[in-house]
This record gives structure tokens, sequence and C-alpha cells, in this order.
């Protein structure tokens, strides 16, 4: 039975996805939420039947995988008929350190170095690490695959990961750029390449990840090469709530005009900021940014433009440091959905001779080439798949 099952745990949430390895097709996939808080609800969905909902409280993330594989195995809805048909587990980890460049099969040792890269993950690796205890309680015995979002950005050379402070917070504290998204970002950069014939050792390609949280990477040959996050998802673009890249100076400055803490100015930075806060409020969902742009909101409008500018603005660097680009992707929930920020980015590499087609790039959420047949670089709608991703990976390294 080849099916893996794909988890990415909070540290009150679950998302889960099992995933038929014979045709990489999902077979079910769910959310946990509130766990260990009064008001658990798990939804279920075997795909392609209706979704179902059980609600009851757990007290932790083992009760919540038992329910998910109760879920699984469930003689109405589920889609296995018991849990020896799951071959192995994929967990998403969000920070892996320098130590993990590919993802790794799960021992205690990686475990213990999951838990040592916490404090530059402090919201994600310890809830992480709790949904891999959880699993390993719930079903002895099967392989775990730890994927991190930082492995793809570990290629980057050392120019593009250094920061420009005292080598000491390098060495003492691994103070770097590490890229995140990574899973997402390798997934959408090797199936570009798949899709437009590119070769696979030399292309250039820019992904550009576009959701609440966004960043953009530069690969040559499926490797990282640049990427604009940092040590932490805060920095590069402006996303959701997050302000992105920003005169640190700004920090001090706000704590002492306002007599707050870095901690304080910390959190609006990655809370209250990007177009939530430069819309002044209005929303960090972009449809209700268009929306009010459309209604004549012009913080809304300038926070569109600011964001689409700084996009275009990190495509322009990345052309340049790879001496060109062969492909330009968009994914994720505005890449994949939003026709005017892509016409808008892909047409800036105009004097390249870059061109979207805007008839074929009126279309959502479906893998389509959107530039001319005679544009100079390939420009895709390519939806992103971090399960598939991170099963494909537990796969590859637990088959016997
Ligand atoms: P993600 O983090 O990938 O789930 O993406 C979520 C973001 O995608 C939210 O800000 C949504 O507003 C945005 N999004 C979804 N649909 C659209 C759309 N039709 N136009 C613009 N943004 C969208």
């Amino acid at each position: 039975m080849k099916n893996v099952l794909v988890i990415n745990c909070g540290s009150s949430s679950l998302k889960y996805q099992l995933i038929n390895m014979e045709n990489e097709e999902a077979l079910a996939k769910g959310l946990f939420e509130r766990i260990a808080i009064p008001g658990s609800k798990l939804t279920h969905e075997p795909i392609g039947r209706e979704k179902f909902k059980i609600e009851k409280d757990v007290k932790n993330h083992t009760e919540a995988i038992a329910l998910v594989l109760e879920a699984l195995t469930d003689k109405d809805h589920g889609v296995i008929k018991d849990a020896s048909e799951i071959y192995a587990i994929g967990h998403r980890v969000v920070q892996g350190g320098v130590k993990y460049p590919e993802s790794v099969v799960i021992t205690d040792e990686v475990k213990k170095e999951i838990e040592k890269f916490s404090d530059l993950a402090p919201l994600h690796n310890p809830a992480n690490l709790m949904g891999i205890e959880a699993v390993e309680k719930a079903m002895p015995g099967v392989p775990n695959v730890a994927a991190f979002d930082t492995s793809f950005g570990i290629s980057m050379p050392e120019k593009a990961y250094k920061y420009a402070i005292p080598n000491e917070y390098y060495e003492n504290y691994h103070i770097r750029r590490y890229g995140f998204h990574g899973t997402s970002h390798m997934y959408v950069a090797q199936e570009a390449i798949k899709f437009a014939g590119l070769d696979k050792d030399t292309a250039r390609v820019i992904v550009c990840h576009l959701g609440n949280g966004a960043s953009i990477s530069a690969s040559i040959g499926g490797k990282c090469v640049d990427s604009s996050m940092g040590l932490t998802p805060l920095e590069g673009l402006i996303m959701g709530t997050r302000s992105g890249d920003i005169d640190p100076a700004i920090v001090q400055y706000i704590c002492n005009k306002e007599n707050k803490s870095v901690d304080e100015v910390l959190d609006i930075l990655n809370k209250k900021s990007g177009v939530l806060g430069m819309s002044g409020g209005v929303s960090s969902d972009f449809r209700d940014i268009e929306n009010a742009e459309a209604d004549g909101n012009n913080l809304a409008k300038v926070a569109l433009e600011a964001f689409r500018y700084r996009i275009i603005k990190y495509v322009g660097a990345y052309v340049a440091v790879m001496g060109g680009v062969d492909a330009l992707c968009f994914t994720a929930g505005v890449g994949e959905n939003d026709k005017i920020t892509r016409q808008i980015v892909g047409n800036a590499l105009g004097f390249l001779g870059a061109k979207v087609d805007d008839e074929v790039n009126n279309v959502r959420g479906k893998r389509t080439m959107i530039s001319t047949p005679d544009s100079k670089v390939k420009i895709m709608l390519m939806p992103t798949n971090e399960e598939l991703a991170i099963a494909r990976d537990t796969y590859r390294l637990t088959k016997k």
C-alpha cells in the first residue's frame, strides 16, 4: 500500500492529506482546529465526496491524530480500511538550520535537532515536534520523514545568505538568510522546468509565491541561488500582515516615540503591517484590498501598488544576478488567482521581450502558460502543492 500521510502541525491545529503515491492523487484531506482548546473540531474531506465534521474536544495532538485515523478509516467517510494502509508519514517542519539541506527520516537525533532550532522558529518548530511525537505514539513502527521549509534555501551561495553584520553573529548564532516556503519554491521550480521543457541543469527560474505570506526565489537548475525571506519570514515582500523589508532603524525609532519594547514593535511588523497596515486596517486579505481599491479607497490602492512594485523590484534583481531568466512563475493564493498582479509583474519584464497573453491569463488555479508564444520569458501560473512535494520525499526516503 503506497499511501503517504502528510501532516502540517501548528500549536493548536493539524492539517493533513493522505496521498496515494501510485498515481500521486490525494485520497482525503482535512483540518483539526482548536486542539487543546474547548470547541475542538475536525473537518475531514474524502476527495470527491462530501466533507464531514466531528466536534469533540481533544486534550492534545495525540488525541487529535487518533481521531484523524478514525476519520480516515471510518466505514462511511473513510478512504482506507485500517491504519496499516499508511506506508509512511511526512511532516512539514519549518526550520532545519544548515544541518538539513534535504528531507530526512526522523530519528531521535533529528528530533533533538528540530528542538535545537526552535529558538529560530519559536512558533513553529515546537508545534511540528508535537505532531511528530503524537504520530509516533499513535502509529508505532511507521516511518516518519521531516521536510524542512528551509532546505531549498540552504544551497544559496555565501554572498547571498550572509548579512553584513559582525561575522561572530553568524558563527555564534547562525544568523543568515534561510528562505522559507522552500517546499513550495522547490516544487514549483521543478514542475516549471518540466512544463516549459527547459534544461533541468541550467534553467533560470524565478518563483513568486504570493499568498498571505509571500516570498520570491531565484534558482538555477532547480538549486536556489537567492530568496527574499531571511532569518525569519519577515523579510522581503510586502505581505498580508508582514512589512517585508524595512530600515531596521525604524524599530528603534518607534520604540522611542511610542515607548514600546522591541518585541512589541516586531509584533506590529509581523501582525499589523503589510497591506493590512498600509491600507489603514482594511484587511490582510487581498480580495478585500482589491474591493476597497475598486470602491475608491486610496490607501488600499497604494498598498496594492506597493505590493506589486516590491515584487517587480525583486524579480529585476534576480534577473540581474542570474544574468537572465527563462521562466517566471506565479503561485499560492494571490499568484494563482490575481490576474492583474501576474499581468503587471510579467509585463514589467517587457524590456527583455517578455509578454503576458491577457486572454490566456484570465484563469485561476490551473497550471497555465500565460505568456504569448513569442515571449522571450516563459511566464506561468503554476499551482503549488507542498503536500505532494513532502509526500514524494517521504516515499523516496522510506521506499523499501
Ligand atoms: P494562501 O496564503 O496561499 O492561502 O493565500 C491567501 C491569500 O490569497 C489571501 O490574501 C487571499 O485574499 C488571496 N486570494 C485568494 N483569491 C484571490 C483573488 N481572487 N484575488 C486576489 N487575491 C486572492
